[in-house]
């Protein structure tokens, strides 16, 4: 299956496909974490809760990045990284379809230091990176998510993931952009180490050397001082219940798969660029306004103060997903005035003027199920018509899902727009 330029040996990769990498560089890789079980202190009273819940969406966070995920550019799942710590019982909570190690303090280190080698092989490479498990996120920076061994030591950070220090290190790799979930607690704790803290695992003390600091970045992680986001839901957390659904879910109705909407690529000024170039991408209020209505009744809990890093996109509109398949959505075109019925002939065509097969004679309306998109619309009066040269209103109320432009001389208007999903 793999090329000869494949470095991955026997590694035991959850998800590996390195074929055809001599022609097509560019590929996603993944490093998914979720600590269950956290081992016991010698002081009983110092004992860490068991996270039900968090191997377990780790793992169906895995499923879905070898299933529904999709890059926007299209790069190729390369590879997927998977370590877990289940908590007694969990394991029949827990699917996979490959191999996937013990989340233990050397095991995480050595992937983290492998995924960071891959994220560095290309520059049009992806970086995902999923943490579930007791985490701490403080005002000042600082982004724990802690291992198993964690629990037993009175030098906790000793044992935990350095989350920024993960974030700064990936900064300096070549990987366009890095996807970082982190589903962790983010408890108050006034014993935490500075941001930059240099414990823990995942930190690696190096200069940037010539490369260019990359500012791609998305985080999604728990509010500032809530312990809502990491729930104990037994078979999944409620972040990744509401980022891709649980195992027998279908993970294509989920966050996701579902936040996103078309956007703007970028700034108009910017030279050489298209300014009506959209994407689908995952924004802000997109995601506010789609997450599971179980997480939108949760009370949050004391605020910390200080930047909320719920969702921390640095490019303001950074893609997360392609959804997969692509969303359909129901649009229905108007003609605004009585006389136009029956005289109208619309067509879709695609962005690059093909003809999608989807259109039709308008009576007083059409209705039309489409892919989310961009499309042309054709629209051509019969040939008794008078109409030729008139103008007519347009109005398309989901042109952030759906962007029609229109084609020809006349205009048509589209009232209503709902989606299917
Ligand atoms: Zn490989």
């Amino acid at each position: 299956m793999n090329d000869d330029t494949c470095s991955h040996g026997d590694e035991p990769l959850y998800y590996h496909c390195c074929a055809g990498i001599g022609t097509e560089p560019a590929g996603v890789h993944a490093l998914v974490i979720g600590v269950s079980r956290y081992e016991r202190h010698p002081d009983s009273d110092r004992c860490w809760e068991e996270l039900m819940g968090a191997a377990a969406g780790a793992a169906n966070f895995a499923r879905f990045l070898v299933t529904n995920f999709r890059d926007p550019d299209q790069a190729r799942l390369r590879t997927v990284r998977v370590l877990l710590a289940p908590a007694e019982g969990e394991e029949k909570h827990i699917q996979v379809s490959g191999p996937w190690q013990p989340a233990d303090y050397d095991s995480v280190g050595d992937a983290i230091d492998a995924w960071v080698k891959d994220a560095d092989s290309h520059y049009g490479n992806l970086a995902v990176m999923y943490v579930s498990g007791h985490g701490v996120i403080t005002k000042t920076g600082a982004q724990w998510a802690f291992l198993g061994e964690a629990g037993r030591v009175d030098s906790r950070y000793r044992y935990a993931i350095n989350l920024y220090g993960i974030r700064e290190r990936m900064r300096m790799v070549k990987a366009r952009a890095n996807l970082y979930v982190f589903d962790c607690c983010a408890r108050v704790d006034d014993q935490v180490p500075e941001w930059h803290g240099e414990q823990g695992v995942g930190w690696a003390d190096r200069s940037p050397g010539d490369k260019a600091i990359r500012e791609k970045e998305v985080v999604i992680s728990a509010r500032n001082g809530t312990q809502n986001y990491m729930i104990n839901a037994v078979d999944a957390t409620l972040m990744s219940w509401a980022l891709v659904g649980r195992a027998e879910d279908d993970a294509s109705r989920y966050l996701l798969c579902t936040a996103g909407e078309f956007v703007d690529r970028g700034q108009p000024e910017v030279p050489g660029r298209d300014p009506e170039e959209r994407v689908y991408a995952v924004t802000t209020s997109r995601l506010r306004s789609k997450l599971l209505p179980l997480m939108r009744d949760l009370k949050p809990g004391a605020q910390l103060g200080g930047e909320e890093p719920t969702i921390h996109p640095l490019v303001e509109k950074a893609v997360l997903t392609c959804p997969y398949p692509l969303p359909k959505f129901r649009i229905e075109i108007v003609a605004s005035q009585s006389e136009l019925y029956g005289i109208l002939a619309v067509q879709l065509l695609t962005k690059e003027g093909h003809d999608t097969g989807l259109g039709g004679q308008i009576g007083k309306s059409i209705e039309l199920t489409i892919y989310a998109g961009l499309y042309d619309l054709e629209v051509t009066p019969s040939a008794s018509s008078s109409i030729l040269g008139r103008t007519f209103d347009l109005d398309v109320d989901r042109d952030k899902v759906v962007g029609l432009r229109l084609a020809a001389n006349g205009q048509l208007r589209i009232v209503r727009g709902a989606s299917s999903i």
